[in-house]
This record gives C-alpha cells, structure tokens and sequence, in this order.
C-alpha cells in the first residue's frame, strides 16, 4: 500500500522553479501543506497563489541554502507554523559546466560545492533532529545522473553529485532502524531552467541533451512524488540511464575511450 501523503508537511528547497515547482504544485494536490524554499521570493509568491488558488495550502520561506543563518531561520520557521517537517525534498542545486582551468574559484567553484553539497548537508543537519524526536520522516535528495558518471566539463557539478550520493548512503543506513527513510534520485537530461545557468561554454551548449531524449520537469516531479508514497533507495531516470551507468562503471576503459576521444575533440587550449 503506498504511503498517504494527507496533510503531510513538505519543505522543498529550490522551490521557485524546475523540478521543485512542479513538485510543490503535485505534492499540494496530494493534500500535502507544501513549504516553498528559494531566493526568488515574487517566483514563490506566483506560485504559492496558484496553489492556493487550486485549493492547496502554501507557505513561503526565503533562503540561499549557502547561508547557515538562513537554513536555521527556515526550520524555525516551518517548525513554528507546522510544528513538524514529515518529508524534505533536498533539490535546491545549479551547475557550471565547463572546462575546470575556466572555472572562476568563487562564483563556480565555491558556490557550486556551497550549494549543491554543503547546502543539502546543512539543510538536512537542520531538519534531521526533528525527525529523529518523531521516529518518521522521509528525507529525498536530488543528485543526478552526475552523481554516477563524470563527463568532462562537469567536474566540479559531479563532484557535488557525487558527494550528494554518498551523504545520501551513509545518512539512509544510519537513521532507517529509526523509522526514517533516506532516498537519492538521479535524473539524466531534463527540461528546466537549469541551462540557463551553465555558463557560456559554446560546446557545452552545442552539446545539450536531444530534445528528444530530455525529460519533462513535470516527470520528473512525478517520480518524486512517487518515491514519497513508496520510499526506496535510489531512483535513476530515465530507465535506460541505468545500463550507461552500469557500462560506466564495468567498463572504465571503454567510457574514458569515448570521452577522452571528445575532449580531445573540443579541449582547445
Ligand atoms: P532550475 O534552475 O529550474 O531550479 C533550480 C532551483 O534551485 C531554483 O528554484 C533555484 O531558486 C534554486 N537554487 C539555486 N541556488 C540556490 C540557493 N543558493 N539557495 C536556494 N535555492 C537555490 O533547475 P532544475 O529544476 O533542473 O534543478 C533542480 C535540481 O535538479 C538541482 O539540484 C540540479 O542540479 C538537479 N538536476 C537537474 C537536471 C536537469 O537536467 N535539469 C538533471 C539532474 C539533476 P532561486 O534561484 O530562486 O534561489
């Protein structure tokens, strides 16, 4: 039997657009009280009032998760609205793709690890202790395909992917005998605002996700939704992500060969 999500609380970090909109607006018609989290504070305003408007409930929440001061605050602020905090969604995260020599040591570098790592991380130390006083509640983080497999002009994002994967490891042993569930979801190419973001490599933008092959951010949320009603490990999306992950990692050889072959290809220096 799937979880009921009725009346469950659900804080969403990175909430004003992408994957975490679609998500608040799926979780609201669960019948969940949804908490909106993000810098963009008329994105969360639009949004918190089209849920309403759908007869769901909202509230927003300002925060940069790179803020430690801002994290508390948040918490505080769902505990004293809602007094509890019965699923996370971990999702707030950007990346800059490029060559690692043309990343800049603070806006690409530190910020990505500040945000999509050490954020998370923070984010849930917050949460957790809450949790942990109720016996339940049911963590979901979003890493990435990236999270397996490190391409080139991802190096610094993979790192933070990858490092989201194994706090995501570590945390699900640790608290499941305490009635916790701890998920990682890994999605592939999708359609967001996540590319506006990437910085201006000319290849990495010749180089996007087919459309074709791009998942729709309502999907996406859709999985996310689905793995709070059903809890499990791990979720790799698209499907046939898997076996690319699976030859990845049995075949080192062959997946350097590949993509050795085109930064050899494109790295001009
Ligand atoms: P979007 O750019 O649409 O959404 C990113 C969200 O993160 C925004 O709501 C943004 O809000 C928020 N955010 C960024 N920085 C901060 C910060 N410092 N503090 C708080 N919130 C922040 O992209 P997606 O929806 O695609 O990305 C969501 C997650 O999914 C990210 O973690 C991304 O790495 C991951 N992902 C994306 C994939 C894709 O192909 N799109 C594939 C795999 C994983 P605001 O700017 O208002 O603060």
């Amino acid at each position: 039997m799937p979880n009921s999500l009725e009346n469950k609380i659900v804080l969403i970090t990175g909430a004003s657009s992408g994957f975490g909109e679609h998500a608040a607006h799926l979780f609201a018609r669960e019948g969940c009280k949804v908490v909106l989290a993000a810098r963009r504070l008329e994105r969360l305003q639009a949004l918190a009032e089209e849920i309403q408007s759908a007869g769901g409930e909202a509230l927003i929440v300002p925060v940069d998760v790179a803020q430690r001061a801002e994290i508390e605050l948040m918490v505080q602020t769902v505990l004293d609205v809602y007094g509890q905090i019965d699923i996370l969604f971990n999702n707030a995260g950007f990346g800059r793709l490029d060559w690692f020599e043309n990343l800049d040591p603070g806006r690409d570098i530190e910020t990505q690890i500040d945000v999509n790592l050490l954020g998370l991380i923070q984010v849930t130390r917050a949460v957790l202790p809450h949790m942990i006083a109720r016996r339940t509640g049911h963590i979901i983080n979003m890493s990435s395909v990236a999270g397996w497999l490190a391409a080139p002009l991802y190096s610094v994002y993979a790192a933070t992917k990858f490092g989201v994967r194994g706090f995501t490891e570590a945390l699900r042993r640790e608290v499941r005998h305490m009635g916790i569930h701890v998920s990682g979801i890994y999605p592939g190419g999708a359609a967001t605002e996540f590319s506006l973001h990437t910085g201006d490599n000319s290849i990495k933008r010749s180089f996007k996700t087919p459309a074709g092959l791009r998942m729709t951010a309502e999907f996406v949320a859709e999985q996310v939704v689905r793995i709070a009603k059903r809890p499990r490990r791990t979720l790799i999306i698209p499907w046939w992500m898997r076996p690319v992950i699976w030859l990845n990692s049995h075949f080192p050889a062959t997946a350097d060969w590949f993509q050795m072959h085109f930064a050899r290809k494109y790295h001009n220096v």
